[in-house]
């Protein structure tokens, strides 16, 4: 399966999927048609699917369009949230498979972000996942509808998948959040380096989208609760913060809000 990111409105990421015959294709999160149309024109594929990740207006403001404008399109989403992905066909629980331009592919429960946000999996040499508004390269996403703990079991969820797993993220946040995470632990070699890089991809316009999961459990604060110089850092700010892995993970995600 190739994997094109199809940047959308401000700094989203759509992702256009095709299939091993190169000539079925699917888009993860359709937040507007028209560069989705253009870049499926220009290669000359088919469009069958919309996979959506949750239901946030930048990631299927353009559903309904591309629905109206591709007939019988199969739009996948989250069973929780089965009334708010527009022009929903398909509605996945935790752990089911389905099957996308011929290729099999897993729905992954990861709620917090949204009470109803999906990640999905692709096994197979070069695994692959689509983590949406949940995982960010170097952050996650804000807690409108869960708590702390919640994003900490879905994040530990795709850390829990393989280490060379490519995770195709929602939006370009990647320079701002590994600046945030060098605050953090400015002792960490890992983020020091991809900061760097990321920089000057930056400089050069690029995109920074695929992360792995094993960069993540690097670079990642939010994957980095038991991280020494995380925790001291964080408690020397909030002295009264108990030493445990939620407290510090909470006020990790605060600190961010105000970032
Ligand atoms: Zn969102």
């Amino acid at each position: 399966m190739d994997i094109a990111p199809i940047p959308l409105l401000t700094d989203n990421y759509g992702y256009l999927l095709i299939g091993p015959c190169g000539r079925r294709a699917a888009i993860v999160d359709c937040a507007e048609v028209g560069p989705v149309l253009a870049e499926t024109e220009r290669r000359g594929v088919t469009l069958e699917a919309i996979l959506s990740t949750h239901h946030h207006y930048d990631h299927v403001g353009g559903n309904e369009e591309l629905a109206r404008a591709v007939p019988g399109i199969r739009v996948l989403g989250s069973r929780a949230d089965r009334t708010r992905v527009p022009a929903l066909t398909e509605a996945l629980a935790d752990e089911e498979e389905f099957e996308i331009v011929g290729v099999r592919g897993r729905a992954l429960f990861i709620p917090a972000h949204t009470s109803g946000h999906l990640a999905y999996f692709f096994a197979g040499e070069g695994p692959s996942v689509f983590s949406g508004d949940t995982l960010f390269a170097a952050g996650c996403g804000r807690l409108f509808e869960g708590s702390p703990e919640e994003m900490m079991r879905s994040l530990s969820k795709l850390a829990a998948l393989p280490d060379s797993t490519r995770i195709y993220f929602g939006h370009e946040y990647t320079e701002k959040n590994l600046a945030f995470a060098h605050e953090l632990e400015p002792g960490n070699p890992d983020i020091a380096g991809k900061l760097a890089r990321v920089r000057r991809l930056r400089a050069e316009g690029r995109a920074t989208t695929p992360t792995t999961v094993a960069e993540e459990k690097l670079t990642n604060p939010f994957l980095r609760w038991n991280s020494e110089e995380l925790r001291t850092n964080v408690r020397r700010r909030f002295p009264d913060l108990p030493n445990d892995p939620i407290a510090v993970f909470a006020k990790t995600r605060e600190l961010k809000d105000q970032y």
